[in-house]
């Protein structure tokens, strides 16, 4: 059965933050001081995607530098609504035929993911699910017990991955319920969430949910999702060292980005401060293709030579694997050296 949810819940300190994200190109332009000649491209591609960027994130941004790498990966383009190269796709890792119910994903063995809400703290550009139709297959309250029933059905499956959106936009209350529900599934014995939140609005990780991830029988893992060094501000190491002393493993998955991160010095950096912050470097995907998404791409061979560089940089114990999803096979494609 599904727990009642709360119906009036107190906003609490990481939604009043949410609820001054900004959530248009125009007011991006104006809070960074931005040449406003792009500002007609941006609000075009803006209409198919919207802007979303929380304040502590914008606060990690440098004003007036268009090429800022934060900046870079929320600001709408002209290259996402220009004709893309052939093979971009609206779902591009096969998402729809890997769903036996609404907001759940079975792809590889023994772990779903569930799509826990549409919503996420930032509107990341090159998402790979920004056409996902999350209206009809999200794991919404309603949808969630025939998902809770498939999950009894199924003892193979050992590990939930909350996924979404993001599923910190989840309330603590709401989260709550979930777990609990989880819980009562006895072959159940992971929970691991998939969040872009304790990077970009650190705020969200409340003494609330530490504790019930705590107390939880289920082995908690966090993957959070960080792309450039400049993102892991004090706040975010502070967020890490909680969930740590909450007892949930902690990793980190990046995506490979054209002008953001392509550069061996930058992932470096980025490498030596995850660990820094008790985050081991888990994935480096190549882009998954996206419509609208195909500026930020990068061919095989060059990702490849880039991770070459970067493994002889660092111990092997800081270093990501390069993967590339593709659509249908039973896991992710480990790439080699170039
Ligand atoms: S936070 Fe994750 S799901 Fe949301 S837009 Fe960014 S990449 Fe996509």
């Amino acid at each position: 059965m599904i727990p009642r949810i709360l119906s009036v819940e107190k906003t609490a300190a990481w939604q009043r933050l949410l609820s001054q994200a900004i959530t248009d190109a125009e007011t991006l332009f104006h809070r960074l001081g931005l040449d406003t000649a792009k500002l007609p491209a941006a609000l075009q591609a803006a209409r198919a995607f919207r802007v979303m960027v929380p304040p502590s994130y914008l606060a990690r941004m440098a004003r007036g530098n268009p090429n800022d790498p934060l900046l870079l990966q929320v600001l709408p383009q002209a290259a996402e609504v220009a004709a893309q190269p052939p093979g971009y796709r609206r779902d591009p890792v096969g998402d729809d035929a890997a769903s036996p119910q609404p907001g759940l994903i079975h792809k590889y063995h023994g772990r779903v993911l569930l799509i826990t809400t549409g919503a996420c703290a930032i509107h990341c550009r090159y998402c790979f699910r920004r056409h996902y139709p999350y209206a009809e297959a999200s794991a919404s309250p309603q949808q969630l017990q025939p998902t809770l029933d498939w999950l009894r059905q199924h003892d193979d499956i050992e590990e939930v991955i909350l996924s979404g959106g993001d599923p910190l936009m989840l309330t603590d209350s709401r989260l709550d319920h979930l777990i609990t529900a989880l819980e009562d599934i006895a072959h159940i014995r992971r929970l691991r969430f998939h969040s872009r939140m304790p990077v970009v609005l650190p705020e969200r990780i409340t003494t609330t949910l530490l504790a019930r991830i705590r107390r939880s029988r289920l082995k908690s893992i966090m993957v959070i999702h960080a792309n450039h060094p400049a993102e892991l501000d004090h706040s975010v190491a502070n967020a890490c060292q909680q969930m740590r002393d909450a007892g949930m493993t902690l990793f980190n998955q990046s995506v490979l980005l054209n002008g953001i991160n392509n550069q061996p010095d930058v992932l470096e950096k980025l490498y030596k401060r995850l660990f820094s912050l008790g985050v081991q470097p888990y994935y480096l995907h190549l882009l998954d293709k996206v419509h609208g998404a195909a500026h930020f791409d990068i061919d095989e061979a060059s990702a490849q030579r880039l991770y070459t560089e970067v493994c002889a940089r660092l111990p092997g114990y800081m270093t990501p694997r390069l993967s590339r999803e593709i659509s249908g096979e039973g896991s992710k494609r480990i790439l080699g050296f170039g």
